[in-house]
């Protein structure tokens, strides 16, 4: 290509007026990461400050919230959000029942129309949060018990209870249009994750759960996670929802094989690691502990 001056201007115009769009998109990620808000795909974005990882679809059409954190949190990311769209929250979801997911719902409940749930994790956040006169709780106003749809905009939204996994009352939350899907804390990517027994886990049946979660999408798909690693690893792909169902696979092997040998509870609580467990960081000390006690007791429950 030959170079005359007018298209020596040409492409320097194209030039600059292309890095200083850059440099607008990049600034503005940046303060949007500052803040802990993060835009996944369209018009899908999550916020991360400490409890489970938020979703949110936010346009002038639809704004649709997955999960709630705490009171304080919750009141971040409702000020930041105001700043992305003049609207209401027209459905709050949650993913389950756990605090670090609905306990932020008494201070987005004035914001939101609709706040909808699993039933049981509307009954579990009842059974195990409701007593607490210094934290009050805001339930979900619709509940459902195998799935729920939900058109808002040009978005469809699918929530899906297959069966306990991480608790009696977990949902994934698929945005059909953007093929975003928040897995709440079915996946724990690359952390040892929170086996509560007495909220409804059930490990055979967490496999189960994501199993039959991952042929229902595409290569395409996005997966938010509740927890991860890193914040960068609370967006992944199949192969990640995947290397949570092979983490309890090995983790139930290990302990399955131990209980057989002979082995008390006692005793297999001090393995250091997992056989088979790759790249599982112990964010917080004493959860691969705990992993294996909650393992032993769900394997020799009656
Ligand atoms: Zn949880």
């Amino acid at each position: 290509m030959r170079f005359t001056r007018r298209t020596f201007l040409k492409s320097g115009a194209i030039l600059t007026g292309g890095m200083f769009f850059q440099g607008n998109k990049i600034l503005s990620a940046l303060q949007d990461q500052a803040s802990g808000f993060r835009t996944v795909r369209g018009d899908f974005g999550i916020y991360n400050e400490y409890g489970g990882t938020i979703g949110w679809f936010a346009n002038k059409d639809a704004v649709i919230v997955v999960d709630s954190q705490f009171p304080e949190t919750a009141k971040h990311f409702m000020d930041g959000l105001k700043k992305k769209v003049d609207r209401k929250i027209d459905l709050l979801l949650n993913t389950h029942h756990h605090r670090d997911h609905t306990s932020g719902n008494i201070y987005l409940k004035d914001y939101s129309s609709i706040i909808a749930a699993h039933e049981n994790s509307k009954a579990l956040q009842q059974k195990f949060y409701g007593n607490d006169p210094l934290k009050p709780q805001a339930y979900p106003t619709v509940t459902f018990a195998d799935e729920w749809t939900l058109y808002l905009g040009k978005e469809k939204v699918w929530a899906k209870h297959f069966c306990p996994a991480h608790t009696g009352g977990d949902a994934i939350i698929h945005f059909q249009n953007t093929n975003v899907v928040h897995m709440g804390d079915i996946v724990f990517n690359k952390v040892y994750p929170y086996i509560d027994l007495p909220g409804g886990a059930s490990l055979y049946q967490w496999i189960e759960f994501i199993e039959k979660t991952v042929p229902l999408f595409d290569k395409d798909t996005i997966y938010i996670f509740g927890h991860s690693q890193t914040q960068e690893m609370c967006i992944g792909k199949a192969d990640d929802v995947y290397a949570m169902r092979d983490y309890l696979t090995a983790l139930i092997n290990f302990v399955s094989k131990e209980i057989k040998a002979g082995k008390t509870k006692e005793q297999i609580a001090l393995a250091s690691e997992i056989p088979g467990a790759k790249n599982i960081l112990d964010k917080k000390d004493g959860m691969i502990k705990m992993n294996l006690e909650k393992t032993y007791d769900y394997l020799t429950q009656k």
